[in-house]
């Protein structure tokens, strides 16, 4: 393996990377404008008004009408979860959902894109569902509202939303029920007890349990989704937490885009994969362990500061047989769960990021690693990455390791993660990623 292309650390300190799977240049230099991780409150912070229930936003619980229709909600009888498919409108107030699955009221790829292309026909259920909605006065009137608001914040006027005949209306709404871009909401906005307004929600603020759900009922979409479409090739799913990583809402959200395609940078890792089956494990895992960059781990997935990255990234990785996360049990989803969970903890509600997913696309024939990317948006490229291709990151990946290993202990001496291993106690056994396993 020749390490010194890919990570190269000089005598200055400055760390020379070049990512193994999509050949991003990166430049770090050491203790450049490097801060620890805090939670305090910052000066600029405004007040809350402690408002109960919170409706701060249209994800908020009291203005459920404000998203269209629900897919699915998770609702949690004492200790005991509960998932409702397609809840009639008028029952959206008898129970409180700890996260909601609706359409994406301004999808990226459309339903119109899928039928224009594909000739794609909603299934007989969606259809059924998007009826029985119709002919209920309550989502008649849901639906007739949020068609009017979509239109009107694609900047038509009340007059010109008037003479839309109301057929074309409706066809508007076949996409929040029938469309492949979702969303998937949790409950609060600020956290317990918030004074401020950056005290949000995120997902570190959860309970590890709130966080297996929250990555179940996304997986549950991923799969219903790849199974009422049968064009869609990929599914994309990701976290932007935060107006720096592209938020339009600070209400902690997950998005999944249904694609036709797998993108570039999966193509290439495919390409990867067929030349060599244990990749992920050669320049994700072991090449990890070989640097010291795992930080985190248990029994079902490993968690490492990622090299190549235009960003201060962690990359935590399954280390299930399958390649994707729909084919995993519980127990596996649960281990990368509480992964990607003690890291949001760690670094805190104030950091603004992206997490992504990543895994083996639904026609591949070649496995890749279900694994999730958390990018933190604490720099902005500039004229020099523009001109150069190569890109300056803040923070090493040793920085980052270190930024999270000391906040990872106090959090499970707290019990406020999962248990896990931190730093020196994982094993980083060779090979640890299974997924190249038949
Ligand atoms: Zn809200």
């Amino acid at each position: 393996m020749q390490t010194t292309m890919f990570y190269d650390i000089m005598p200055d300190g400055t760390v020379k990377q070049l990512n193994p799977f999509t050949g991003t240049e990166v430049w770090a230099v050491p203790g450049r404008k490097s801060k620890p991780i805090t939670n305090e409150i910052p000066v600029t912070a405004k007040r809350v008004e402690p408002h109960n229930p919170e409706d701060y936003c249209s994800f908020c619980p009291p203005r459920y009408v404000e998203t269209p229709p629900e897919k699915s909600r998770l609702i949690k009888l004492h200790d005991r979860w509960e998932r409702i498919d397609t809840l009639a409108p008028d029952k959206y107030f008898e129970t409180t959902a700890e996260f909601r699955r609706v359409g994406n009221m301004f999808e990226i790829v459309t339903l119109d894109y899928w039928r224009k292309n594909y000739a794609f026909k909603m299934t007989a259920a969606r259809q059924k569902w998007r009826e029985d909605y119709l002919a209920n006065p309550s989502g008649l009137k849901h639906i007739t509202e949020i068609i009017h608001y979509k239109l009107r914040q694609e900047g038509k006027s009340d007059e010109q939303i008037e003479k839309i005949p109301l057929a074309e209306k409706f066809g508007i709404a076949d996409a929040f029920f029938g469309g492949g871009h979702e969303l998937v909401i949790a409950k609060r906005h600020y956290r317990e007890g918030a004074e401020f307004d950056t005290e949000m929600f995120s997902s570190g603020e959860m309970t590890v349990e709130e966080h297996f759900h929250y990555f179940k009922l996304t997986i549950d979409a991923l799969m219903d989704i790849a199974f009422s479409n049968r064009y869609v090739r990929y599914i994309s799913v990701f976290q932007n937490w935060l107006r720096p990583a592209g938020a339009s809402f600070d209400h902690l959200h997950k998005q999944i885009v249904a694609l036709d395609e797998w993108g570039a940078s999966i193509e290439n890792q495919i390409k990867m994969l067929r030349e060599d089956p244990n990749v992920f494990n050669q320049f994700g895992a072991n090449f990890a362990a070989h640097h010291n960059l795992i930080f985190a781990e248990n029994d079902y997935a490993i968690a490492l500061a990622g090299i190549g990255h235009r960003y201060p990234t962690i990359e935590i990785y399954s280390r299930a047989q399958t390649g994707r996360p729909y084919e995993h049990t519980d127990e596996e989803i649960r281990g990368v769960s509480d992964l990607v969970h003690a890291t949001h903890a760690a670094m805190g509600s104030q950091i603004s990021c992206n997490e992504e997913w990543y895994y083996t696309p639904i026609d591949a024939v070649y496995k890749m690693p279900w694994h999730v990317m958390i990018k933190w948006r604490v720099n902005v490229p500039a004229g020099f990455e523009g001109g150069t291709s190569i890109f300056i990151n803040p923070m090493t990946p040793i920085e980052l390791r270190d930024k999270l290993v000391p906040r990872l202990y106090k959090l499970r001496d707290e019990r406020r993660v999962a248990w896990l291993r931190i730093a020196e106690e994982c094993r980083v056994d060779p090979n640890p990623l299974k997924y190249y396993l038949k």
